[in-house]
């Protein structure tokens, strides 16, 4: 191997933990981990929680400490964006620079959308300059903020704000909250738990255009004309995959990294994290997920399936990347849980364990696919019986055992 670096692009969840797993491999060669924040590597789960919140102070949301930062020995660049990538001389253009490599790790993440005109007062929640940006309206009482779209962050988000006391209007054009990631019935859930928290839930309609007050976005209009105003406007509409500088590599960019089962998009290049799509051959598709636990579970398949490919009679055979998908939310006081796949299913069945308060709901719920159950969703359950749901769709079991097992969930 010449030049004896791999380079990490992406210094984030992903990014780190294939880092971190390089070295744990026993990778001695440099190991570049370029991120274009300019922060340490943090994390952003915390961002539309305890840092918005004011319950932690940013530093907290930090992935690793100093000291185990410098005991990987990286070459980290922070601040600096990766511009190119020459996939067939495996060289990472950073600006003028050129940076030769035996491998790369792509691990750039995604964007967050924004809608047309954003003018100071509107704002995104994707790093951490935005959630101190849009903490600043909240730390003052009594003010009005506005959320467009009702997936998992402008929810989380939409209860912080209620949670420190103020008006919250969310808007959004399904029909419940988490629609796309939970379905109809526990959505269902959800939404009768922000009502009764006290968020105004504006579902079924559609956001026309921002309005402006002397260059400051003070509210939406919605496609039927009225206007909602706000101290605050949160778009929270969903994200782009961070391609761009990929363009013109050749590698397959139609939604993400297009990779193979093994997380690699082309020889010596591999993708792992929000940025990386590839055929779950469990699921038997083609997925990208957007949750950090897979951020991390694939940062590690990524770094050690490259160093199987870089040298495999000292690392071994490289293994396809087939993950049980999980994420978590956390609103108000319960925790959300999901397990395996809750897309179209051709069945759903919701358990509530206990209806006494709409805004502290208990439920358990199966998701089937054919004959058997490939999601479970707890809201408001300890982990233990969270996690006797996961086992089921771990291995998925026939739908009959599958729904015995739902009933012994305790209430
Ligand atoms: C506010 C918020 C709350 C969340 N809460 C949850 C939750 O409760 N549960 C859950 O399961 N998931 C949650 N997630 C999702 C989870 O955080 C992501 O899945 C995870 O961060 C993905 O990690 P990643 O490393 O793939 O990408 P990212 O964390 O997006 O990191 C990518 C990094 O690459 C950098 N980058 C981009 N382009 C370049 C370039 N050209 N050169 C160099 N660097 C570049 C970016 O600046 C960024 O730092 C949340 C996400 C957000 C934003």
């Amino acid at each position: 191997m010449s030049a004896a670096r791999i380079a990490v692009i992406g210094a984030s969840a992903a990014g780190l933990t294939a880092a971190e797993q390089l070295r744990r491999s026993g990778w001695d060669g440099a190991i570049s981990l370029i991120g274009a924040e300019p922060h340490r590597p943090y994390d952003r789960p915390p961002l539309s929680k305890q840092v918005l919140s004011g319950a932690w102070a940013p530093e907290r949301a930090e992935l690793r400490a100093v000291d185990a930062l410098d005991g990987l020995d990286l070459d980290l660049r922070l601040g600096t964006r990766a511009t190119g990538l020459d996939v067939a001389n495996r060289r990472v253009l950073l600006g003028g620079e050129a940076l030769e490599c035996d491998g790369v790790v792509i691990a750039t993440g995604v964007a967050a959308r924004a809608l047309p005109e954003q003018g100071p007062g509107a704002h995104v929640l994707r790093t951490l300059d935005d959630a101190l940006a849009l903490r600043a309206p909240l730390a003052s009482p009594g003010r009005r903020l506005v959320v467009v779209g009702a997936g998992v962050l402008g929810v989380e988000v939409a209860a912080v704000a209620r949670d420190l006391g103020h008006e919250v209007v969310l808007v959004a054009p399904e029909a419940v909250p988490m629609e796309r990631a939970v379905g109809a019935e526990a959505g269902a859930v959800l939404a009768a738990a922000h009502r009764a928290h006290g968020v105004e839930l504006r579902l079924g309609e559609s956001v026309a255009g921002l309005l402006h007050d002397g260059g400051r976005t003070r509210g939406v209009r919605l496609s039927g004309g009225e206007e909602i105003t706000g101290d605050a406007v949160l778009v929270a509409i969903g994200s782009a995959p961070a391609v761009g500088w990929l363009a013109g590599s050749g590698l397959d960019l139609a939604d993400g990294v297009g990779c193979d089962e093994f997380c690699s998009a082309a020889p010596g290049v591999y993708a792992a994290g929000d940025v990386a799509r590839w055929p779950h051959p469990v699921l038997g598709r083609e997925v990208r997920v957007e949750h950090r636990m897979n951020a991390t579970e694939q940062g590690m398949a990524a770094a050690r399936n490259l160093l199987a490919e870089l040298a495999p009679e000292r690392f071994g055979e490289r293994t396809p990347f087939a993950p049980v998908p999980y994420f978590w939310s956390d609103q108000y006081r319960f925790k959300i849980q999901a397990f395996g796949d809750l897309g179209e299913p051709d069945e759903v069945r919701l358990r509530v364990l206990d209806d006494a308060d709409p805004g502290s709901p208990k439920v358990a719920a199966l998701y089937r696919r054919g004959n058997s159950a490939r999601g479970a969703l707890t809201i408001g359950v300890p982990p233990k019986p969270a996690r006797a749901l996961r086992a089921l769709v771990a291995e998925p079991r026939p739908w009959d055992e599958a729904l015995a097992e739902l009933d012994r969930v305790p209430g």
